[in-house]
């Protein structure tokens, strides 16, 4: 047995932080682990009201097949959101995915063949890495610093790889690191990929969840000759549960994505897209995001104020002004995994930075998520942590 199923099955497995999640499901355990929004702040009732509407005014609609490209009153609405974040764009550009997550595997559909190189930011989002393997891609890792994304070091991963197929990045609080991209980087990554004639796939989940500091222009704002493909989710601002993303593109890319599309699943849940677009026709979605971020605020207060208190002062860490993560880096050769292992039996987990680096990892890293837990559980699992930290460190 084994032998029917395609090459690709040799490069994809069920990721590393899936079986991490795993073993943090258990109640007991205090989990930094996952990526999870705040479930309390899910709108239950407000949805209940948006769904009865739905289906009072157009159940049959929203329980048959529809468009590929997706609800044409929920584009519109991201169309008017994207305005709003300085990109001007229109409802032809936009297509409604199954998450990001679609956005990306669709992407790998339209751009990788066997053996293609992909340019990220190292560390980048484990799920893109998994997505873009699927098509059997190679990973150029470029450095990172607190500002993001290294332009001297793109461009000479961008020089050493000429044919690469697209620059992949995450802009805003990126998975895993909470770094944000600085705004004359963001210029530069654009005047490099026209320079270099090649695709950015600027993937943005978290923009919206901006608690602190000045928002800035996404990298497509930048874009110049319709290069830049823009991704992004309700996942963070109000359900991911509905699995509802998006992609603006140029039509020349939107095209290929909607066939696809097709392919793949003919079209996005059209009940999930009418309850979410009624849900912002009779409530202020903006008043929700609002609430998340001043409970994300706090949360992240808590943590890096425990990082202060119980961390030993040699792990670095970032200071993120918005999305769901810190990252954290440790001295000398210290292995995160290790560290898991240990910190687990005391029932407190985070996610080592391993899986995060597509080639070679640093295992001194690891990603510590604040969006989940209620900020007495907060403290109590960074007690817990900073003991097995500072017991490591200093032996
Ligand atoms: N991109 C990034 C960087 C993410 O962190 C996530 C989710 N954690 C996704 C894409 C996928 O999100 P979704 O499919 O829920 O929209």
């Amino acid at each position: 047995m084994g032998s029917q199923f395609s090459e690709r099955c040799n490069h994809v497995q069920a990721s590393e932080t899936r079986e991490i999640l795993k073993v943090t499901a258990k109640p007991e355990v205090i989990s930094f682990a996952g990526g999870l929004p705040a479930p309390e702040l899910f709108p239950i009732e407000d949805i209940k009201v948006a769904c009865e509407a739905v289906l009072t005014e157009s159940g049959q609609s929203a329980l048959q097949y529809s468009t590929t490209e997706g609800y044409v009153p929920l584009r519109q609405e991201i169309v008017k959101r994207m305005k709003a974040i300085e990109i001007e764009t229109s409802v032809d550009n936009v297509i409604i995915t199954g998450g990001s997550q679609q956005g990306l595997d669709l992407t790998g559909k339209l751009f990788i063949d066997e053996g293609d190189t992909v340019i990220c930011e190292s560390p980048t989002y484990l799920a893109a890495i998994n997505a873009f393997k699927v098509y059997n891609a190679n990973f150029v890792e470029v450095a990172m610093d607190d500002d993001g994304m290294k332009m001297d070091e793109l461009e000479k991963a961008l020089k050493a790889n000429p044919q690469a197929k697209f620059i992949y990045t995450i802009p805003d609080f990126q998975n895993p690191t909470g770094r944000t991209m600085k705004l004359d980087r963001r210029k530069k990554m654009v005047e490099l990929a026209n320079k270099y004639d090649i695709v950015i796939l600027e993937d943005n989940p978290y923009g919206a969840v901006r608690f602190a500091g000045e928002a800035l222009p996404p990298v497509k704002h930048f874009d110049t000759e319709g290069r830049v493909i823009y991704l992004s989710t309700f996942s963070k601002i109000f359900t991911p549960g509905l699995r509802l993303g998006w992609i603006c593109a140029d039509t020349r890319f939107i095209e290929k994505y909607v066939a696809f599309k097709q392919s793949a699943d003919l079209h996005t849940d059209s009940f999930a897209q009418m309850i979410t677009a009624k849900y912002m026709e009779l409530f202020d979605i903006e008043a929700h995001i609002l609430k998340i971020k001043e409970v994300y605020r706090s949360r992240r207060e808590k943590m890096m104020q425990c990082i202060d208190k119980y961390f030993p002062k040699q792990a670095k860490h970032s200071a993120p002004e918005g999305g769901l993560f810190i990252w954290v880096e440790l001295p000398g050769d210290i292995d995160t995994q290790d560290i898991f292992n240990e910190c687990i039996k005391n029932n407190v987990a985070f996610v080592p930075g391993k899986p995060f680096f597509p080639n070679s990892a640093q295992r001194n890293t690891f990603r510590l998520n604040y969006s989940n837990m209620p900020e007495d559980r907060i403290e109590e699992g960074m007690k817990r942590l900073g003991e097995v930290l500072t017991r490591r460190v200093n032996e």
